[in-house]
């Protein structure tokens, strides 16, 4: 897939080092954009920036933990050192830790809060700035929300996750009304089912076996197929904002 208004931007992706964030980071670099991939695992980082460079691509691999104040502002040096300002920030590193609501995983609980709400304010913080500034100069300026389509549909023992992403969707939305008016986009996405790393952190036996039974049930949508969502509303005219895509696999209902 070839994308106009990519190539020569910007562009931050969180949760790069696996899943979703690297399909993105992928998409993002081919269509010609420099990518800065923030996640923890940095050998994962680095060996992704080493399949752009040989594809002929510009990335840069940034260690950082969305969860630590000093950690994600490290990386906003890194990034303006070696790139300079961004202008597409994808907020896409999650983790999906369910349990029934009597389990009282306040672990897991806090663990959710601190990377999928929290995590993604940081990286807000962080760049806000940046995208502002582009807004400004009259340059396209996008900030890219991963969010679920569980922050809509309820899914038994998914309440704390879900209520994380109905946080994500509602700061999405809410956030236009300071971003749009100065030309900055808002996106807000909402995959379904989509086969990646983030089932294997589920620790229980019986939920991570209900969640198998989905994905054969429903097949899933691979990496691929969310990222040329994020690629296809970045690349859209300036003055179009495709503020809320859900994508889902066909027979997901
Ligand atoms: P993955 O587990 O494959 O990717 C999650 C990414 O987030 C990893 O790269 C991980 O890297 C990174 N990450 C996790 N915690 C942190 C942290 N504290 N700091 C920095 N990076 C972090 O799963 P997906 O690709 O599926 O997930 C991407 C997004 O998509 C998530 O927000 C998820 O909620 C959302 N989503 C996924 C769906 C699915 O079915 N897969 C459906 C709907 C939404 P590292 O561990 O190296 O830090």
């Amino acid at each position: 897939m070839s994308y106009e208004n990519l190539s020569g931007r910007t562009a931050v992706v969180t949760g790069a080092a696996s899943g979703i964030g690297e399909a993105v980071a992928l998409q993002l670099a081919a269509a010609g954009a420099r990518v800065a991939l923030l996640a923890r695992r940095a050998d994962r980082l680095q060996a992704l920036v080493q399949r752009i460079r040989a594809g002929g691509g510009q990335a840069l691999a940034v260690a950082a933990d969305v969860t630590d104040d000093a950690s994600v502002e490290a990386a906003r040096h890194l990034v303006h050192e070696t790139f300079g300002a961004v202008d597409l920030v994808v907020n896409n590193a999650g983790v999906m830790l369910p349990n029934p609501i009597d389990e009282g995983r306040f672990d897991e609980w806090q663990r959710m809060l601190d990377t999928n709400v929290a995590g993604v304010l940081r990286i807000i913080r962080a760049f806000a700035a940046d995208l502002v500034a582009a807004g400004a100069e009259g340059r396209t300026a996008d900030l890219v929300n991963v969010s679920s389509i569980g922050a809509h549909v309820p899914f038994p023992n998914y309440a704390v996750y879900g209520a994380t992403k109905a946080a994500v969707t509602y700061l999405s939305q809410s956030l236009r009304t300071e971003f749009g008016p100065r030309d900055v986009r808002v996106t807000n996405i909402e995959p379904g089912l989509t086969e990646t790393e983030l089932k294997t952190h589920v620790d229980s036996a019986e939920l991570s076996g209900q969640l198998d039974g989905m994905f054969e049930a429903i097949g899933a949508l691979g990496a691929a197929d969310v990222a040329d969502v994020v690629a296809y509303a970045a690349s859209r005219p300036r003055h179009v904002n495709l503020r809320q895509m859900i994508v889902l696999p066909t027979r997901q209902a």
